[in-house]
């Protein structure tokens, strides 16, 4: 066996857990690194309390002595703790999160020194930060970008650092990462629902979008992990023949979790709770070794950066525990790949979630109103939420038969879709007396009822409700959730502000009453949105056809899906709803497109290098054993030599194919690559990497894999995927 294949395995194997005690109860840990609600009222004085308060409940400013006492406060409490530096926590376009740690250490003269923490540093901080991606917006000569503290999401402490949440903006004002239009549309959709809202309770002022996520992910032995130059430059098995067991026997899933797992979780967990992020949920997922975490769903915004923190974390302390996590969508061929489950929905400021039904009538057709206008919603802007989990990564998940399509459709169940059937029915214009006891006692009566025996629930959908939510099913496990979750509330605010002109225009108009014209909106809805649901297979040739004629859109690749991003329609909704102007989307656009030319640009290198300098000399080496063995036994068996060498023979001819095969497609592959670089126009150098470069690779991997086969177990260099996947 190769040296290095070898080391890693008995490292794994040798490897003793280390086994994580929990002291403290975890409700006793949660938030103790937090500066909360709990902790800013033992901290702060009232004054900053409130200003605070009305910050993140109302969206007020904050003025700049209030500022200062928080940042004091921040301080005393941080180096209460040991805390020696602070650091602005943002999250460019890059897909990671940034951190640039400063001390609150100062000096002040006569050789002395101070810690000092003011509202100056706390409100906004102007990191050199001209490397990270702006698509343009920032030329070099103007490369300065502001972060800007986000209070609605609570200062914590990281190791010795207090973190604070930000956005990060350019000098003209621009966004340069992903909260910052998320809070824009999170800003819409409250504007847009709680309108609607108060057709049903005119005490509501504020509505509040959720997101509970659920991340899957790989754990793999570091050392084993190290060993494969492709998992280590981009998180994922370029070649690799697929174990002769794999997850047939789906002896995985849900199983008992492996004891080394288990105490990485714990600890994991015990960080979560330090930070806040209300974990809640984990088990074994369908691939061997692959595993899900799920917290309890919180306010959008606070939920996606602890999303955005927990792969973070995840990272280091797996490494703790010799672990390196593959967040990557498709880690390995053949086994099921990751995704990140988005649990959607809106809830108001009296603690009514919009998407579940209510006790009475009224409730529930406020109810009905939302979850209608949802389905709208996507159904209208299909193509740009697919564009808003497109990356070359979740190409492998989408496009490839693989939960979920690349079709955006939506799955509310057998019950729902009778209802609305039955909704469709409503009489035009003014209702009888009659039809509206009727569509109360037996329509949206009946609602809760029939939700409780929802319980079909389809996998292969896309977007489906699952009894008080949406549930976005082909989010990508590696995805900042704020991409999604910003087009998802933008278009759904968008939708409301619609219907509720609509709905006004009938009562001004037609003299219709507030829930006859609720009815009729929704009736036309319903009727515009058929082609948007659907409850068979996802995965059928069948589903792709009807798709087809249904007119949406089944955009496989990144490069075509893009595309809807910048499409007039797009960039007048992302304007129109104050998210992205027009710069904005058009910079977000381009950079997307770039990520991906030079996430297929780095595998096709990789991918050729250890084709060339890993597969093709160890063939080599085996292949000259093999002429050794031919050339020895002819000199034993002369004429003879032929019968008894047969098999050897065609191995060397079966080899040498093999290797053919590699030097030409890799060849090729380098041709098309050069090819692909000298276009100027990255929409068409997209193209070319999608359609030219990447096919090449499954050529290139046909023959190593094959290779891996033939040659002999001892000296092949790469660790084997029954060893990533299954040594304990
Ligand atoms: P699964 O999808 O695995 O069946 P569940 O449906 O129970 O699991 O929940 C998955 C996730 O959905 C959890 O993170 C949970 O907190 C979240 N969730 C539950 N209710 C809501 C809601 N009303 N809004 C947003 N997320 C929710
Ligand atoms: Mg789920």
């Amino acid at each position: 066996m190769s040296t290095l294949r070898f080391h890693a395995i008995k490292e794994s194997l040798n490897y003793k857990p280390i086994l994580v005690e929990e002291k403290e109860r975890r409700s006793d840990l949660f938030g103790k690194n937090v500066f909360n609600e709990n902790t800013m009222r033992h901290y702060l004085t009232k004054d900053a309390f409130i200003g605070v308060m009305n910050a993140i409940q109302h969206g007020k400013k904050i003025d700049r002595s209030v500022a200062d006492q928080v940042a004091s406060s921040m301080k005393d409490w941080a180096l209460s703790k040991g805390v020696t530096h602070y650091t602005h926590w943002f999250q460019p376009l890059t897909g990671t999160t940034a951190e640039k740690h400063d001390a609150f250490f100062e000096t002040v003269g006569g050789g002395m020194a101070i810690e000092k923490f003011g509202g100056n540093q706390l409100v906004q901080q102007e990191p050199d930060a001209s490397s990270f991606p702006s698509g343009g917006i920032r030329n070099t000569f103007e490369a300065r970008g502001y972060t800007a503290w986000d209070p609605t999401s609570p200062a914590f402490i990281y190791g010795t650092t207090l973190c604070i949440p930000t956005i990060f903006v350019a000098y003209t004002g621009e966004a340069l990462d992903y909260k910052t239009p998320l809070l824009r549309a999170l800003h819409a959709v409250d504007d847009a629902a709680t309108a609607i809202c108060k057709y049903f309770d005119k005490n509501v002022k504020k509505v509040t979008s959720s997101l509970g996520w659920e991340q899957e992910y790989f754990l793999i032995d570091k050392m084993m992990a190290a060993s494969r130059p492709d998992i280590t430059l981009t998180g994922r098995t370029l070649l690799g023949h697929s174990s002769a067991k794999g997850q047939q026997l789906d002896d995985h899933y849900f199983g008992s979790i492996p004891s080394r797992a288990l105490n990485f979780m714990r600890e994991l967990e015990t960080e979560c709770m330090l930070l806040g992020i209300p974990v809640k949920t984990r088990h074994n997922e369908v691939a061997p070794n692959q595993f899900e975490l799920a917290p309890i769903y919180e306010e959008a915004n606070l939920a996606v950066d602890h999303n955005a923190l927990l792969m973070d974390i995840m990272g280091r302390v797996a490494s703790r525990h010799n672990f390196k996590v593959l967040l990557h969508e498709k880690p390995f061929a053949g086994v099921n790949g990751s995704g990140k489950h988005n649990n959607w929905s809106l809830s108001t400021d009296k603690g009514v979630n919009l998407l579940a039904p209510g006790k009475t009538p009224m409730s529930n057709l406020q109810f009905l109103t939302f979850f209608i206008n949802t389905i709208r919603a996507v159904h209208t802007h299909e193509a740009l939420l697919r564009a808003a989990i497109a990356s070359a990564s979740n190409d492998h998940r989408l496009g490839a038969n693989e939960a979920p399509p690349a079709i955006i459709s939506v799955f509310i169940g057998e019950q729902l879709t009778k209802v609305l059937e039955e909704l469709e029915g409503v009489t035009k214009g003014k209702l009888s007396p009659q039809e509206k006891t009727e569509l109360k006692l037996n329509v949206v009566g009946k609602i809760p009822d029939v939700l409780l025996d929802n319980t079909d629930r389809n996998r292969t959908s896309p977007f489906a409700f699952t009894g008080n939510k949406f549930e976005f099913r082909a989010v990508g496990s590696t995805a900042n959730c704020g991409n999604p979750m910003t087009v998802l509330n933008t278009i759904v605010a968008k939708q409301l502000k619609d219907f509720k002109k609509e709905v006004d225009a009938l009562i001004d108009k037609k003299d219709l009453k507030k829930d006859e014209a609720v009815f009729n909106v929704l009736r036309e809805y319903i009727k515009a949105s058929k082609a948007i649901l659907f409850e068979g297979n996802g995965y059928g040739e069948a589903w792709e056809k009807e798709a087809k004629k249904r007119g949406l859109s089944n955009n496989k690749t990144t490069p075509e899906a893009l595309k809807a991003r910048v499409s007039k329609e797009a960039i007048a909704l992302f304007e129109e709803m104050g998210v992205m102007s027009k710069i904005e989307t058009e910079a977000r656009y381009e950079i997307e497109v770039e990520a991906y030319i030079m996430h297929i640009q780095i595998e096709s290198r990789v991918l050729g290098d250890i084709a060339r300098n890993h597969i093709v000399p160890t063939a080599v080496r085996y292949q000259n054993i093999l002429v050794e063995n031919v050339r020895g036994l002819k000199e034993i068996f002369e004429e003879k030599y032929n019968s008894v060498s047969r098999e050897q023979i065609n191995l060397i001819e079966e080899i040498s194919k093999h290797i053919e095969g590699i030097n030409a497609n890799v060849t090729k592959m380098l041709e098309a690559r050069k090819k692909a670089n000298a276009s100027k126009d990255i929409e068409k150098k997209a193209h070319a990497y999608c359609n030219n470069v990447k096919p090449l690779f499954d050529d290139i991997r046909y023959h190593c894999d094959k290779l891996e086969l033939l040659v002999d177990d001892e000296i092949w260099p790469l660790t084997k995927y029954r060893e990533m996947l299954f040594t304990r």
